[in-house]
């Protein structure tokens, strides 16, 4: 149906604008903690096998990097099914949000207890690489990734794709897919 393609269309420009301004405010908290985050190219350990996407994020690694996905080999089991020997990211340029985030102090709030009464606790996390250098406890909110909104976003974008679902695909899959 015209209608289907076109709101797939819109979701996915949607996803690459979304995918954009993540990056720029990632741009943004690495120079403030610029020296401090040991991430860069060949640093892997978070690259795990058992990542998930949305569907609409995996059609951006898809129509990106068909090629690969048809005719390229999965890394081993044990690490995600895109790092190459070295490494590094084969679909860097179309990797997910929670990849591009990914090393940074994060902070999000989470509801506890029973409706009634529910108390807000802040949660904060980091890769613990980047603890010692960074530790996430004493840094102001500015200064960490606030995880929520982004994810709000994305999942109202995966349902305009999905037609109103949250499918999910996990990495390893896509290969053998094709283009
Ligand atoms: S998609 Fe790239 S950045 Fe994300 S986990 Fe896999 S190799 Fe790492
Ligand atoms: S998040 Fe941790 S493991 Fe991943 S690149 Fe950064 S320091 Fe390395």
């Amino acid at each position: 149906m015209p209608g289907d393609a076109e709101g797939r269309e819109g979701a996915l420009r949607d996803l690459v604008a979304l995918h954009c301004e993540v990056d720029e405010g990632v741009a943004r908290l690495e120079e403030r903690h610029a020296g401090r985050l040991q991430c860069g190219r060949g640093c892997s350990s978070c690259c795990v096998d058992e990542i998930t996407v949305f569907a609409v994020e995996a059609e951006r690694i898809r129509r990106s990097y068909g090629d690969l996905l048809a005719e390229g080999s999965p890394h081993a089991p044990g690490a995600c099914a895109f790092l190459d020997a070295a490494g590094s990211c084969r679909v860097y340029a179309a990797r997910p949000y929670v990849c591009r985030s990914q090393g940074l102090p994060l902070r999000w709030l989470e509801e506890m207890g029973e409706e009634e009464g529910a108390e807000i606790v802040e949660r904060r996390d980091i890769c613990p690489l980047n603890i010692e250098s960074l530790p996430p406890s004493v840094l102001r909110e500015e200064d960490c990734w606030q995880i929520g909104p982004i994810e709000l976003r994305l999942g109202e974008i995966e349902e305009r794709f999905s037609h109103g679902r949250l499918r999910r695909l996990g990495l390893r899959t896509l290969f053998g897919r094709g283009a």
